[in-house]
């Protein structure tokens, strides 16, 4: 029989499938010997299985039975007794951290009798009894009964208006006894019958309750966002309760090892003293910086201090921590490896090979591509030194300016309409996700480092400023002392200061973008977040097997690249080289009625290509150049079908005479195509327009010449598109094997001719298209949208969501590889094109190039490389690198 419930001391980190993060890790830290209160976890496959039949699971009470016997034993108290009560609270917690998705009861076991005993355990204190009683009818009845939380709330204000108090720790016992009657009344008005007073039911049915919160549309909509798999369940924690709401002596908090936002070690995290867990995260009263806490108890800031220490050690890592203090006793309630900032994920690895801790492998594989691409995103340029109207907690780095909103709601809508919007609110909870999703950033009155706005805007790389607690949020404005500010005004949040400013403020470019320019200001080369980047990224290149190159169609792009670290420039595209004015000879090219009315055009053409090659070999000296052929439809340079029809009809009304006019008409009618697609363009146009492609070779071959001609090392490569059979490739070969012959001639330039593998037909007869081509590149795009038989100019917009929603695939197919269909192509293409020419070069030039995922896939491959646009080269880069990595699977430790 499956085992369904494990104790703490079964458990280990290292299974987070069936027991969660939480569960793994408390079960860690119970074996490690640290203070965990004793408690079990029931696994995320008994989720599943719930989930799956929508009813209780066979033989789970049994064992949940069993395991709750050896809790009671072992804390000498029993669930709920009313003389002396064991109280638990029953934890989510699946594989992969979603903080604040799914739901927690605490104090599970109060109930109208057990109150007492709780009151008389803690020496008659009754008002932590009721305080506490009141917590769980609120929580119970939120997560478990789905009773709207503000009616608790709103009981919570007024019992405090009453009493004319501001904080609720200003209630005392009457008042908190009396909002225990309130919140019943709530209960039992919303849920039909009345607040459940065995202690037992009310264990099963938060467990139920848990398991269910794992399907909260807030906790699919973050798998979605977060690309987390949507079957694995969560995992439940039967934890005995500590109490942090025992008086001033006790207290509850949450810490870091290392600052989480820029990796420098120290002391970070947050205490309030009498409060309960979620009160620190809910950002209800303003909490003390954790190092207060040394003045207030030194004897458990110390054992803290040791305990972090211990779990740095232990993992390698940044942890954050979750801890109570019940008079004076320090327990641990969860740690784990902390979510951090792109540039503390940076600083951090590289600290922690400084202090010896891990080696640069792993370090390596501690960061990551979309990192590194946070990190290149551009700062406010601060040099007309604009006043700051206020300031909060730096809580996710990054520039955002955008108009006002004050719901996550009008969030959607403004940013629905284009504009760019920066969500104001006292805090978040998970309810705000759509709106923080639609914002360029997130400002909060309320709250730390720690809040539900910092943490979920990090896991997003949102740019986030949260406790600014000098502004004071109403419903259609927020003020700052006496000014105010309004809805679809224009502020700007620098989440790495923490600064707020009016209006929008200039943003310059980021130094690690300066850094791989080469232009870094000498100042700030010893910045740690600067030499974390080189650090990386030079063990990173050394371990990469698959080279990066560019896509780059301009000197100017190839010249940025290179310095990026592009080993050269995979996908040079030549369509643009006919646009702008040289577009009137391209329509001379397709009106052409003669073949010399054609070559006119064509020698006119060709040494402003020339030139065009010219400047990007030089640029790319010593470096494969790939070019590739022209490949789309031509009508695309000539006007819309519409547009010339109106034209002619109405100077024909005007009684003029436009012969060009009509001749272009007829022309674009004539190309007109249904599916331009998948129609004339590609090897198709070469092969149908005499002296195009000759036109292309011979401007590259004479480029080629020309740049050795001046001592340079050109190494182009001519690219044919869109070929689906070895004829064509033949055909389009012979012909530039006589124009390169006779252009090259001794000048000893090679010129290599290869394909694009992009129709599904070629990666499937890639054996004989090998014997023509001296390399391959693929083209994902187009193989993607011929595999699946997309449209990607429609179906995008059209129904992927829908597909997303369904869960018919897991990200869209054009932004990370399709592994199992048009990765299939890809590797059949690779290994019949090897055996067919052993060393025959491979590439691929979509945008999955640049994308992580499919970098890796692509290694996997064996790809000789991968190639993207300048941007993304350091991150394919440092991609190339972990892949390389990560598949010789050693220990890094
Ligand atoms: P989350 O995943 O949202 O952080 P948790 O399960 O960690 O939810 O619990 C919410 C809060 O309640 C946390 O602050 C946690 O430390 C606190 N808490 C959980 N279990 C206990 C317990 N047994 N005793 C005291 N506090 C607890
Ligand atoms: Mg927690
Ligand atoms: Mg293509």
């Amino acid at each position: 029989m499956e085992k369904y419930v494990y104790d703490f001391a079964e458990g280990n980190k290292d299974m987070k499938d069936l027991l969660g993060g939480k569960g793994a890790n408390l079960a860690e830290m119970t074996n490690l010997g640290l203070p965990v209160p004793a408690g079990f976890t029931i696994t995320s496959q008994a989720c599943q299985r719930y989930l799956a039949q929508g009813t209780h699971v066979d033989g789970l009470d049994e064992e949940i039975d069993r395991h709750l016997a050896a809790l009671e034993e072992a804390m000498g108290r029993k669930l709920g007794d009313p003389a002396d009560p064991l109280l638990v609270s029953v934890r989510s917690g699946a594989k992969f951290s979603m903080p604040g998705m799914m739901e927690t009861v605490l104090n599970v076991g109060l109930n109208d009798e057990s109150v007492a005993g709780l009151s008389r355990q803690a020496g008659d204190n009754d008002r932590f009894a009721w305080d506490s009683y009141r917590r769980l009818i609120q929580m119970f009845g939120k997560t478990v009964c789905d009773v709207p939380g503000d009616e608790f709330e709103d009981a919570l204000h007024k019992a405090k208006v009453a009493k004319g108090v501001k904080d609720d720790v200003q209630l005392d016992a009457d008042d908190l006894r009396a909002l225990v009657s309130a919140y019943k009344k709530v209960f039992a008005k919303h849920v039909g019958h009345d607040f459940p007073q065995d202690p037992r039911h009310q264990l099963d049915l938060a467990i139920e309750a848990v398991f269910r919160s794992w399907n909260a549309d807030r906790a699919v909509l973050y798998r979605r966002q977060e690309r987390i798999p949507a079957d694995l369940g969560t995992a439940v924690n039967v934890v005995a309760m500590v109490f942090g709401n025992l008086g001033p002596d006790s207290g509850t908090g949450v810490a870091f090892t290392r600052d989480p936002a820029t990796g420098e070690s120290g002391i970070y995290g947050d205490y309030l003293q009498n409060a309960q867990g979620e009160d620190v995260v809910a950002g209800i009263r303003n909490t003390l910086p954790l190092a207060d806490l040394e003045k207030i108890d030194k004897k458990s800031y110390d054992e803290l201090l040791g305990i972090m220490a211990t779990l740095e050690g232990h993992y390698h890592d940044l942890c954050d921590i979750e801890f109570t203090i019940e008079r004076g006793k320090l327990w641990m309630l969860q740690t784990r490896v902390g979510k951090r900032t792109a540039a503390a994920a940076f600083t951090i690895a590289a600290q922690l090979v400084d202090e010896g801790m891990i080696d640069l492998d792993e370090a390596v594989t501690r960061v990551s591509g979309a990192q590194l691409a946070q990190l290149m995103f551009p700062r406010f340029d601060l040099s007309a030194d604009p006043s700051p109207l206020t300031r909060g907690v730096g809580a996710s780095p990054g520039a955002a300016f955008g108009e006002v909103v004050l719901t996550s709601a009008d969030a959607v809508a403004r940013a629905g309409a284009g504009k760019n919007v920066i969500l104001v609110r006292r805090e978040t909870n998970p309810d705000d996700l759509p709106g923080m999703i639609a914002a360029q950033g997130i400002l909060t009155s309320r709250g730390g480092k720690t809040s539900h706005a910092a943490v979920v805007a990090r896991g997003m790389g949102k740019t986030c400023v949260c406790g600014a607690d000098g502004i004071e949020v109403g419903r259609d404005r927020f003020t700052v002392g006496g000014q105010v500010v309004h809805e679809g005004d224009m502020i700007s949040v620098d989440g790495t200061t923490g600064r707020v400013y009016l209006g929008e403020v200039p943003v310059r470019p980021s130094e690690v973008v300066q850094y791989f320019e080469g232009d870094l200001d000498p100042a700030l080369a010893n910045e740690p977040l600067v030499s974390a980047v080189h650090l990386l990224m030079t063990h990173a290149d050394e371990k990469a097997k698959l080279k990066v190159r560019t896509n780059a169609d301009t000197g100017v792009d190839a010249a940025r690249a290179r310095r990026f670290g592009a080993h050269g420039i995979g996908l040079c595209r030549t369509e643009h080289m006919f646009l702008g004015d040289r577009r009137e000879l391209v329509e001379r090219l397709i009106l052409a009625r003669t073949e010399t009315e054609r070559n006119d055009a064509l020698s006119a053409l060709q040494p402003l290509q020339r030139a065009d090659f010219l400047d990007i070999f030089r640029e790319m000296n010593g470096l494969p150049v790939t070019v590739r052929l022209i490949d789309p439809p031509l009508h695309e340079f000539l006007p819309s079908l519409e547009e010339l029809a109106v034209q002619v009809a109405v100077a024909k009304e005007r009684g003029e005479d436009s012969p060009r006019g009509e001749r272009m008409l007829a022309a674009v009618r004539r190309m007109h195509e249904q599916n331009p697609m998948l129609g004339l363009r590609g090897v198709r146009l070469g092969l149908v327009i005499p002296g195009l492609f000759g036109m292309q070779v011979r401007a590259i071959a004479e480029a080629a010449v020309a740049l050795a001609a001046e001592g340079g090392h050109p190494r182009p490569e001519i690219m044919v598109p869109l070929v689906g059979a070895v004829q064509e490739l033949e055909t389009v070969r012979a012909e530039a094997e006589k124009i390169i012959a006779e252009v090259v001639g001794d000048s000893g330039v090679e010129v290599l001719i290869g394909t694009m593998i992009e129709v599904p037909r070629a990666a499937l007869t890639a054996g004989q298209i090998a014997e023509a081509a001296e390399f391959f590149s693929f083209g994902t795009n187009d193989l993607t949208q011929m595999a699946w038989g997309f449209s990607r100019d429609d179906v995008e917009g059209a129904f992927f969501w829908r597909y997303l929603e369904l869960g018919i695939f897991g990200i869209s197919p054009f932004e990370s590889i399709d592994r199992d269909g048009v990765g299939r192509l890809v590797r059949i293409a690779a290994d019949e094109g090897r055996a067919a020419r052993p060393g025959l070069k491979l590439g691929v030039c979509g945008e999955h190039g640049g994308d992580p995922e499919s970098v890796h896939f692509f290694h996997e491959v064996g790809l000789d490389y991968v190639s993207c646009s300048p941007f993304r080269v350091p991150v394919a880069r440092l991609e190339a690198g972990r892949a390389a990595i990560e598949s010789t699977g050693s220990d890094h430790r």
